[in-house]
């Protein structure tokens, strides 16, 4: 039996002789490939929709972002996931630095795939691929190849480029995309400026000095002349007897007549019109290793904080000056309101056993969830890294059972089992909130951890 790091693994059709490598193993599957950090692998496949989809079934596999992967045929798709056009030169001798790489890196177990993935080949650049049968147009097909999990891998592209474990290189596009459903499909639309109406048209009108009568300019034309519909005067002379009104467009549905139409965006997948203004802005960078992320690499995982993007979030201070205030206030005007606590208590057991960006793609779910679920006015803080507080205003107690039941709901909907979600509701106001705000909420924390 060759050994597996000196073989050429071959997926597909017309598998060469070996020459440089000791032997090339054909393989119809990528379930066939072996359990081994490193290899090499080339695919040759006719369907190019095959190829594609047995790339981003290897790359889900643990060890396979280690792997040096090459095709016979490229396509816009796979030049994404793989190191382009197989040449055995080439790949014999990438194999075997990669090898080197591979045995220098300090915990390679525990590398996020995404890191080792760039790292041991500085060739390679995370890019995003135009794809019109996608929702989001863009897509980056190796984060999500190598974390299918992921809700949305234009988040995670952002997030990661944050906190510097990326680093944008070139921007590609710029595109705009729905506010409701991030879709990158949109049909910018003229309206009727009065109604919205989409029935609207151009139209030359004619405005009649003697009866002030304005109206489309066909109407005015009898017998080879121009005489008012309204009054029967004769129009002869433009500035004198009449003029063509600035407003050049009529509106269908309210007759309304109007210089400028408004333009607004339709979304071809959740039906939601929006002010041009109010679509949300994407940039569509090619990515490379960030400051951070090389640290990684180099010198194995550091423990970072991840955070919650949750809308109306404020920093800790903050929400404990917001908390005394509205404190006052709801003792002084006899209101009521809501603090929610949420404990996530097995974040950190999560990332130990999954990684960092495991547990980024689980917060992005948690994110997107939570997102539908508070009002605009509710204020979130991530008070420790694991209890993100909600303050909901004019919130009573009593609608704790419908508001448990929908985060339950919700909670069911996030795909992992190892996730739970502890939710406690505290009544404000609160005497005592007036004594020391900073110590109630300490108080109240400690109480959430103690009930675990
Ligand atoms: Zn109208
Ligand atoms: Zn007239
Ligand atoms: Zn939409």
């Amino acid at each position: 039996m060759p050994s597996t790091d000196k073989c050429l693994y071959w997926l597909g059709n017309n598998a060469p002789e070996a020459a440089m490598f000791e032997q090339v193993i054909r393989v119809t599957t990528v379930d066939d490939l072996p359990d081994i950090w490193g290899g090499i692998l080339c695919l040759s496949l006719d369907d190019p929709q095959e190829q594609n989809t047995m790339l981003a079934t290897m790359f889900s596999h643990p060890k396979f972002w280690s792997w040096s992967t090459y095709v016979v045929q490229n396509n816009p798709y796979c030049e994404c996931l793989t190191d382009g056009i197989f040449n055995e030169k080439v790949a014999f001798e990438h194999g075997k630095n990669t090898k080197i790489k591979l045995s220098k890196l300090p915990d390679i177990e525990k590398i996020e795939p995404f890191v080792g993935w760039l790292g041991i080949n500085r060739q390679r650049r995370i890019r995003p691929v135009k794809q019109l049968n996608s929702l989001t147009i863009y897509r980056y097909p190796i984060i999500e190849a190598l974390y299918p999990e992921l809700y949305s891998s234009y988040r995670f592209i952002v997030t990661e480029t944050k906190r510097e474990m990326l680093e944008a290189e070139r921007l590609v596009d710029r595109i705009r995309v729905c506010k409701q459903c991030n879709g990158g499909h949109l049909n910018y639309v003229e309206v009727c400026p009065n109604c919205k109406s989409i029935d609207i048209d151009v139209q030359t009108s004619l405005h009649c000095f003697t009866c002030g009568h304005v109206g489309d300019q066909q109407s005015f034309l009898r017998k080879g002349k121009l005489e008012c519909p309204k009054c029967i005067t004769q129009l002869r002379h433009i500035g004198v007897d009449y003029d063509r009104p600035l407003e050049t467009h009529i509106c269908h549905k309210c007759s309304h007549l109007f210089v400028e139409a408004d333009t607004i965006s339709h979304c071809l997948n959740c039906d939601t019109q929006t002010d041009i203004a109010e679509l949300i802005v994407q940039k569509i960078h090619q990515l490379k290793l960030g400051q951070l992320g090389e640290y990684v690499y180099q010198h194995g995982k550091i423990l970072q904080a991840p955070e919650l993007s949750i809308k109306g979030k404020v920093d800790a201070g903050y929400f404990e000056n917001i908390l005394l205030w509205v404190n006052k206030v709801a003792l002084r005007h006899d209101e009521e309101h809501l603090l929610l606590s949420m404990h996530l208590p097995r974040l950190e057991e999560y990332s130990n056993l999954y990684g960092d960006s495991k547990l980024f793609a689980l917060l992005d779910q948690i994110t997107h969830r939570l997102n539908g679920l508070f009002r605009d006015t509710d204020i979130c803080c991530q008070y420790k890294q694991d209890v993100l507080l909600v303050l909901m205003p004019k919130t009573k107690i009593s609608t704790m059972p419908v508001l448990q039941n929908k985060i339950e709901q919700l909670t069911q909907l996030i795909e992992d089992e190892l996730f739970t979600l502890h939710v406690s509701a505290f009544k404000i106001p609160d005497p005592r909130i007036n004594d020391g705000v900073k110590i109630w909420l300490a108080e109240t924390v400690g109480n959430i951890y103690a009930a675990r």
